[in-house]
């Protein structure tokens, strides 16, 4: 399993940042070791295990770009049209029979590999047939146009996919197109998920008058999921503090991370950091982001913990700017910074100076084309509405403590936060 050195850090001190405690952490996780080998088709969101130099060029032979005429570059008409007689047919897949003669043009098709001595490869767009049936060419095109040649794209040897890469359709289509079949990959980090509390019920259990149903721990396995992680679904645990510290001390040695969700704050029936503080060591449990706040990092026989707040909103926003990061450190992957995209602001904001915070937003077109982010109307962290009816999140950074109409802000979509 992946182990975590256990010095203990800014416990009890002041809140670290965003930035603080990821780096804390990610550094902190060692990768996993563990390689398996899959098909292409199973590959999808993997993280490759090893670099993959091009078995060959890209593409492997010189070819046409286009459905045309090919000629020698001598034959590139200087002052006027000119029009050559038509010798020879190229289709994609097959091979010309002889090399292109002076003075000759063949009909040759996209894909089709260029005949030897021809440089250059005319549209058929561009050309017409004279009254004899020669091809017309006209000026002033470039030598070696239309043409598409060997190496162009990845040339032979070239380390063309890393170690760390989490594999997305265009990575499998390279993968492909060196003519692979199966990949080494980093093999999927198991993670053990909990929620905790009295109050909350399974979906498909009765539920007390006073429970509602249990969302987080589904929210947090499907975001695992789509981070390509093996995922047990442990329930739910009570808020005693010796059930949450027997549950969590079975599951940390066959996991590589445990979830939870919920009682990590400060009220007397927040049990989950006194359960990691009787079983394994607390390495910070507070961090300057809203919502989320409160955030517990641990390590219980050398595997780390990470607590969320129970809050939906509070627990989405954590696990995107924690977890994340912490899965993907844990499988070696490179690093995937998430990068706001500018867009402009259509509401007012306060905040505190010193946190990060991330206001649920929808984007809409306003006039002149700008994107601007419209704020959701209301702010609690418990409102599932502000999630499921927003597009993304727009990021404050510790310095601002303001937001005005018409001000650039960052944005994060949901679409590429996971
Ligand atoms: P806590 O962080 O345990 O103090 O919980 C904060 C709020 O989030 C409370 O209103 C809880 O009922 C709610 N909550 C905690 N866990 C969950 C969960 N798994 N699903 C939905 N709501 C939750
Ligand atoms: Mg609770």
């Amino acid at each position: 399993m992946a182990q975590l050195s256990d010095d203990c850090f800014a416990f009890g001190g002041p809140m670290l940042s965003v930035d603080d405690a990821v780096g804390l952490i990610t550094t902190r996780v060692n990768a996993v070791a563990d390689l398996e080998t899959v098909a292409l088709v199973d590959a999808d969101g993997r993280v490759l295990a090893r670099d993959i130099a091009a078995p060959l060029p890209l593409p492997p032979f010189t070819n046409s770009a286009v459905d045309g005429y090919a000629v020698r570059n001598a034959d590139l008409p200087q002052k006027a049209e000119q029009a050559l007689p038509l010798d020879g047919r190229i289709q994609a897949g097959g091979l010309a029979q002889a090399a292109i003669k002076p003075g000759r043009t063949a009909r040759i098709f996209t894909g089709a590999p260029m005949p030897p001595g021809a440089d250059t490869v005319f549209m058929q767009e561009d050309v017409r047939l004279d009254e004899v049936g020669r091809i017309v060419l006209p000026l002033g095109l470039k030598p070696g146009a239309n043409v598409r040649p060997a190496g162009e794209d990845i040339p032979e040897g070239h380390v063309a996919l890393r170690a760390g890469q989490r594999l997305r359709p265009q990575h499998i289509a390279l993968a492909a197109a060196f003519g692979l079949v199966r990949l080494d990959v980093v093999r999927r980090i198991r993670v053990a998920v909990f929620s905790t509390g009295n109050e909350l019920a399974s979906p498909g259990g009765p539920r007390a008058v006073s429970q509602l149903f249990d969302s987080n721990r589904f929210m947090l396995m499907a975001m695992l999921r789509r981070l390509g992680c093996e995922v047990s679904d442990l329930g739910i645990l009570r808020d005693e503090r010796e059930l949450l510290a027997n549950g969590l001390k079975q599951v940390a040695g066959d996991h590589d991370l445990i979830l939870t969700t919920g009682g990590v704050s400060t009220g007397e029936e927040d049990h989950v950091k006194a359960a990691v503080e009787s079983i394994g060591s607390l390495v910070l449990w507070r961090m300057a982001i809203k919502p989320g706040r409160p955030v517990a990092m641990g390590i219980i026989g050398g595997t780390p913990l990470i607590g969320l707040p129970g809050n939906p909103v509070a627990s989405f926003v954590t696990f995107v700017h924690v977890v994340r990061p912490t899965v993907l450190a844990l499988a070696g992957s490179l690093p995937e910074p998430l990068l706001p995209i500018p867009v402009r602001a259509a509401f007012t904001y306060k905040k505190k100076i010193g946190r990060r915070e991330y206001v649920r937003a929808s984007l809409r077109r306003a006039e002149g084309g700008t994107l601007e982010a419209v704020k959701f109307p209301r702010e609690g962290a418990g409102l599932l509405s502000s999630l499921v009816e927003t597009d993304g999140l727009v990021e404050l950074g510790e310095d601002i403590t303001s937001v005005e109409p018409g001000q650039s802000v960052g944005f994060l979509s949901y679409a590429g936060l996971i």
